[in-house]
């Protein structure tokens, strides 16, 4: 679903290499954590998948398309089968959480009938379908993301891609968080997420990618926030 072959990015501006030949393979369907410390290129890769940034060399095939050098009007039939979603939310303030969501289908100019139907669909999965007049400002932080989540399934993407999502959140509402991620997966959706999360990469055991210095360090299927962890209960019984 994802490829990238010896991407490498150095920022233009000040020469700072970000990422470092990354190669890397995402099968339609997984669940991947992106973990590194600040600085350690987690961003640059999420902003190259969404091509928000070129890649300086490499390339990067995703969903089928060559996205490494894209010409301008096809970049968003990309974004289109790709879903978004940041620490900030970026919710819309003067728009109500139904007009955030339905924003997202206008853009695809998606007959109204369709629109309304799936939106309301979207903000059930995500629990604030009662929310739906309200304003951003109304809302808790976990409420935001939930919306921005849904505005981000709602056109159906192939991939989601999180970075940091739950960075502003408290542990049970990233959890809440966490728990819609599983069920959008569990329905065929591919999930990138960078994070710092550690308790959360710890306890859901799914296929880790660590990044240092701009390269992948460490590539496990079920793995733990650091190497050092015991990942399984088994693992740690037996040693
Ligand atoms: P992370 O998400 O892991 O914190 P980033 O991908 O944001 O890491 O950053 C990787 C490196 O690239 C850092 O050294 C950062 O300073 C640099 N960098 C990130 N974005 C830019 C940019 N727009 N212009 C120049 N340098 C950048």
């Amino acid at each position: 679903m994802i490829h990238f072959k010896d991407v490498t990015k150095i920022y233009k501006d000040n020469g700072v290499l970000a990422l470092d030949k990354i190669t890397l393979d995402i099968a339609r369907g997984e669940f991947v954590f992106i973990v590194g410390t600040s600085g350690s290129g987690k961003s640059t890769l999420m902003k190259l998948l969404m091509h928000e940034e070129v890649a300086t060399s490499g390339s990067i095939v995703v969903d089928g398309q060559d996205v490494t050098n894209l010409r301008p009007k096809e970049i968003p039939y990309l974004r289109r089968r790709l879903g978004v979603i940041f620490q900030d939310y970026r919710l819309l303030q003067d728009k109500t959480v139904y007009e955030n969501v339905a924003f997202a289908m206008q853009v695809i100019e998606a007959p109204r009938k369709i629109m309304q139907r799936s939106v309301n669909t979207v903000l059930d999965i995500v629990g604030l379908r009662e929310k739906s007049d309200s304003f951003p400002a109304q809302l808790s932080g976990g409420e935001q993301q939930r919306v921005a989540i849904a505005r981000a399934i709602v056109n159906d993407p192939r991939i989601l891609i999180a970075d940091e999502p739950t960075g502003n959140l408290d542990p049970d509402t990233g959890w809440d968080i966490m728990d819609i991620f599983q069920r959008i997966n569990a329905a065929g959706t591919t999930i990138v997420m960078a994070t710092h999360d550690k308790t959360i990469v710890d306890q859901m055991q799914r296929r880790v990618i660590a990044i240092e210095g701009g390269r992948i360090t460490r590539d496990e299927a079920r793995g733990a926030y650091s190497e050092d962890q015991p990942q399984t209960f088994d693992r740690f019984y037996f040693r």
